[in-house]
């Protein structure tokens, strides 16, 4: 899979993409990430890729021709299941929409800045548009960088452990149980004695009824059949 992030801030995205799970992707040859700077598209002496508000108000916005212009070319290049723009009103990002976007073709990911970007271009080059959340951040890098992270660690073969993205929360519509490591005991504080047993059939047990009550206590939206990560179960 190769995703192309399109971002007035690139080296935003510098650490992250060598060092998290997107740098083993890429050097495991499963996953390749594509940082691209917006500026290289403007056709403006000072490099610049946003103008003043039509009708007023405070904030500048991303103009439209140097974003068509990189969509453009990028497409030339390859074709994408999805030109997506992250904006806080956008659909709101979850598992199943991760899943989904793992199991499909390469995407263009558009970070937005300022007051985001200019409408035309909503309109007529995007075909999804994601949020991370209902709250406002500087730019789309973050949600971006979430997004790529998400979708590409379920890939196979990506994760060290290839069912540990499977017995995650909410793949199977619930949260995930408790988990321990040695010590055995500290300070008094003991681990479950199940976990101990060697008992494969009443650890697994002992795992499903932890998922279920934390998922009632927390999660408790996952357990309606109108929940998205239902439906997929
Ligand atoms: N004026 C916009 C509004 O009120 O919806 C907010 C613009 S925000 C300051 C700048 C950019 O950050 C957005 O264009 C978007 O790309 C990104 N962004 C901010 N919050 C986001 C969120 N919750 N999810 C996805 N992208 C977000």
């Amino acid at each position: 899979m190769r995703i192309d992030i399109l971002s007035a801030v690139p080296r935003m995205l510098d650490g992250f993409l060598q060092e998290s799970i997107l740098g083993r992707a890429r050097s495991k040859g499963l996953a390749e990430v594509h940082v691209h700077d917006l500026r290289d598209w403007s056709t403006d002496k000072h490099r610049r890729i946003d103008d003043y508000s039509f009708g007023g108000g405070a904030g500048m916005v991303m103009s439209v021709e140097p974003i068509h212009r990189a969509i453009t070319e990028l497409q030339g290049q390859r074709s994408y299941e999805e030109v997506i723009y992250l904006s806080p009103d956008g659909d709101l990002f979850d598992q199943p929409m991760a899943n989904r976007l793992s199991g499909g073709g390469d995407l263009i990911l558009l970070c937005g800045h300022y007051k985001g970007v200019d409408e035309r271009v909503r309109e007529h080059l995007i075909t999804k548009e994601i949020s991370i959340g209902n709250f406002v951040l500087t730019g789309g890098e973050l949600p971006a960088a979430i997004i790529s992270d998400a979708v590409i660690r379920l890939i196979p073969g990506v994760l060290g452990d290839e069912t540990s993205a499977l017995s995650d929360s909410f793949q199977d519509g619930l949260v995930s149980p408790p988990v321990y490591t040695r010590p055995a005991e500290y300070l008094g504080w003991k681990v479950p004695e199940v976990l101990l047993s060697g008992h494969e059939a009443r650890i697994a047990a002992w795992r499903l009824e932890q998922a279920q009550a934390r998922t009632r206590e927390r999660r408790p939206g996952l357990l309606e059949d109108d929940d998205p990560t239902m439906a997929e179960r």
